[in-house]
């Protein structure tokens, strides 16, 4: 888990690492299979998972399914905010060119 910033939610949140969210995905899919839960239910294991990792008071399960950290880019070097995607070649921020490793 690292805090990063999300342009989707436009403020700095705790994003999963692959392992945490391969988990997390997991859950939430489970979150599908309950017959008859209420949506609150459904996904609760999900939103607990993630709050017990993260301190974070998340009450949206789908807000979670986009706080991975390999959907976004590394930190851009001139600004510090992170790319929007892992393929991206303009800082959505700064509008800096990505050095191409
Ligand atoms: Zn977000
Ligand atoms: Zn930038």
């Amino acid at each position: 888990m690292e805090i990063k910033y999300c342009w989707r939610c436009k403020m700095e949140i705790p994003m999963l690492d692959k392992e945490e969210f391969a988990i997390a995905s997991e859950l939430y899919s489970n979150g599908f299979k309950i017959a008859k839960a209420d949506r609150k239910d459904r996904f609760k294991e999900l939103l607990e998972y993630y709050n017990n990792l993260t301190g974070f008071g998340e009450t949206e399960p789908n807000a979670i399914m986009h706080h991975s950290l390999e959907q976004i880019g590394p930190d851009c070097e001139n600004c510090g905010k992170p790319y929007r995607t892992p393929k991206a070649k303009l800082c959505a921020n700064c509008g800096d060119k990505r050095k191409v490793e």
